[in-house]
């Protein structure tokens, strides 16, 4: 072990063989602060080399990195092997909610933080639903969360569904503006799903006009985001009503959502810019490795953003708005962009737990 590995936190994946775990293990190949030592999924694949777990489902561009692919697979089911290899967990499994939040607390028992992509625990009130630009102030609800779990260090924190942010993170600025009714149409694409173009053929020349849960999160996890610490949890937000339509399309990355917004307060055209232009918030003000500058970017061309062109910006973890205008209906309408399997789920996760280790809410074995 080199010296500066000997300094890093001690990561494990739990379900990195998924869509979102190969993300995970794509995305910390060079991480300055997290090196990955155990990897796991179910017990199908326990035993087995990662690479030769994914050797016919690997949807990465870039290749398996070579530290990881010699790996050998846990099973998830292995809580203590997998506790006592790392010093905190990334996790997103395909299992019923049930299991997935036994699997979880039971990380979490074993001291071991657990930065989820699974929905399971989202709306438990004592655990904080991050998205670390906007409600970092949340993370504190931690502390209530070991209290009931009886735990010093281990707790579970949640990233909210990839839908939401394509378009929270444009809203967000504008919250002092009193918004109060928003109706959101997203086009989302199929590794949302797990999904590739081979694995799905009837999505080519095709949309589907539904996706499981999704409005349903879509209209519920931002009033969490938004709501009040209080000293039982996380009290929801009352506004603003949300309406939210999610649609699937022939895309490989990308959520992009077509938001109306009305407020009690209206804001200028200019004022709304200037809060997208001017919005610094802690991590890059903190400089964490993965938070992308500026976080929000505003195309003015009026074909932008586009999933193909845009999807990618900052590294994947940024958000791109357009065609910002008046609404017959609702006082404005606008578009706005974000990349569902980095930002939207494995890079919101990495970004979670960077802002987590810098207030010492992750810490070394
Ligand atoms: P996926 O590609 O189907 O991968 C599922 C993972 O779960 C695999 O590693 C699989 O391991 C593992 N698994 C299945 N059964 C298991 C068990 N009994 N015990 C332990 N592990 C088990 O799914 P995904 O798209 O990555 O999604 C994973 C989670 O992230 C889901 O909760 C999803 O809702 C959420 N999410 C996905 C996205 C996205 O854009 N795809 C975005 C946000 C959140 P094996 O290979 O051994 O079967």
């Amino acid at each position: 072990m080199t010296r500066l590995e000997s300094t890093m936190y001690r990561v494990g994946v739990v379900g990195a063989t998924g869509m979102v775990g190969q993300r995970f293990v794509t995305l910390l190949k060079n991480h300055p602060w997290f090196k990955i030592t155990a990897v796991a999924a179910s017990a199908s694949s326990a035993g087995k080399t990662y690479s030769q777990a994914v050797e016919d489902r690997w949807m990465m561009v870039s290749p398996v990195p070579k530290s990881i692919g010699d790996m050998t697979l846990l099973d998830a089911a292995d809580v203590n092997t997998i506790a006592d290899s790392c010093d905190f967990l990334f996790c997103a499994v395909k299992l019923p909610k049930a299991d997935t939040l036994a699997l979880e607390e039971s990380y979490a028992r074993a001291e071991t933080p657990v930065i989820s992509n699974n929905s399971a625990a989202r709306l438990i009130p004592d655990v904080p639903m991050l998205i670390p630009e906007l409600n970092p102030h949340h993370a504190p609800v931690i502390e209530t969360q070991r209290r009931r779990l009886g735990t010093r260090f281990g707790f579970i924190a949640v990233k909210p569904n990839c839908s939401v942010q394509c378009y929270v993170p444009a809203l967000h600025p504008l919250m002092d503006f009193h918004p109060e009714r928003v109706f959101v149409s997203t086009y989302q694409a199929i590794s949302g799903g797990g999904k590739t173009f081979a694995t799905y053929p009837d999505i080519i020349d095709n949309i589907i006009p539904y996706i499981p849960e999704e409005e349903e999160k879509s209209e519920s996890e931002p009033l969490k985001i938004w709501g009040d610490l209080t000293d039982g949890g996380i009290l929801p937000s009352f506004a603003p009503v949300i309406s939210a339509q999610c649609i699937r399309v022939p895309v490989s990355d990308g959520h992009l959502a077509a938001v109306s917004i009305q407020f009690a307060k209206k804001p200028s055209r200019e004022d709304i810019l200037e809060r997208w232009r001017s919005f610094e918030p802690l991590p890059q003000r903190w400089n964490l490795p993965s938070a992308p500058k500026p976080f929000l970017r505003y195309l003015d061309e009026s074909d932008r953003p586009q999933t193909k062109l845009d999807r990618d910006y900052g590294g994947g973890m940024g958000v791109t708005i357009g065609r910002l205008r008046d609404d017959p209906i609702f006082d404005y309408r606008f578009v706005s962009l974000s990349h569902n399997t980095i930002r939207g789920a494995a890079g919101g996760g990495v970004l979670t737990a960077e802002l987590l280790a810098k207030e010492g809410y992750i810490v070394k074995k």
